[in-house]
């Protein structure tokens, strides 16, 4: 999918545990050479299948804490127990290289990143129902059944945020919520271009 674009925004993908939205992430980059998913750091522990540098770059408790202390990080947040931040390097790094760049963040780095006044296109992905998220949850067979729970009732106080978002996804099924995906991201960037030109003329 490449597409003409004035590159460089931001796009956050938000939703309960669950929710599907690493998928959706995963599935949207695929082939597209023009959006990147951004890698975050966390202390939580590697899942089988994962690669350190791919869906996140696993680092202990004391380096982050370090990097908390140097401002290495455009935000930070404790989910589930274990602390997520998205480094400002890799957001520097889209807007020079002009790429534009995915992050699969919570509501509580999403709302860091707004008060900061972080220009970004915002996308909450929710589950059709909570009874299907907890099906999802189970049936990806990661967590055990009181992490499920946990996360269940993390999900229900994150649906409520939903509003502070620019474009809200039901994830019914896969292809749809991709499709849904895809062309917001061509709207935004439409809407960017056709802004430029304006400027220009
Ligand atoms: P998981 O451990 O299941 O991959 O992710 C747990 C949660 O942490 C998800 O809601 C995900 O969006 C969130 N998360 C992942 N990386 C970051 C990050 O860099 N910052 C914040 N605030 N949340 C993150």
């Amino acid at each position: 999918m490449k597409t003409e674009t004035s590159g460089g925004i931001l796009f956050i993908l938000s939703s309960p545990s669950g929710g599907g939205k690493t998928t959706l992430a995963k599935k949207l980059a695929e082939g597209c050479d023009d959006i990147r998913i951004s890698v975050s750091y966390t202390t939580r522990q590697k899942r089988a299948g994962e690669q350190d540098g791919r869906e996140y770059c696993f680092i202990g408790l004391d380096r982050f804490k370090r990097m908390v202390d140097e401002n290495a990080f455009a935000e930070y947040a404790i989910v589930h127990g274990q602390f997520y931040g998205t480094s400002l390097e890799s957001i520097e790094k889209a807007r020079q290289e002009g790429y534009d760049l995915l992050l699969d963040i919570d509501v509580q780095g999403a709302a860091q990143l707004r008060s900061k006044g972080v220009d970004y296109v915002s996308i909450f992905i929710i589950p059709p129902t909570m009874e299907e998220l907890k099906r999802r949850l189970k049936s990806r067979g990661t967590e055990s059944d009181a992490e499920i729970e946990k996360r269940l009732k993390i999900a229900e106080k994150e649906m409520t945020h939903r509003g502070e978002y620019d474009y809200v996804i039901i994830n019914r099924d896969l292809e749809t919520a991709l499709n849904g995906l895809k062309q917001i991201i061509a709207a935004e960037r439409e809407k960017r271009l056709s802004g430029e030109k304006k400027e220009s003329e």
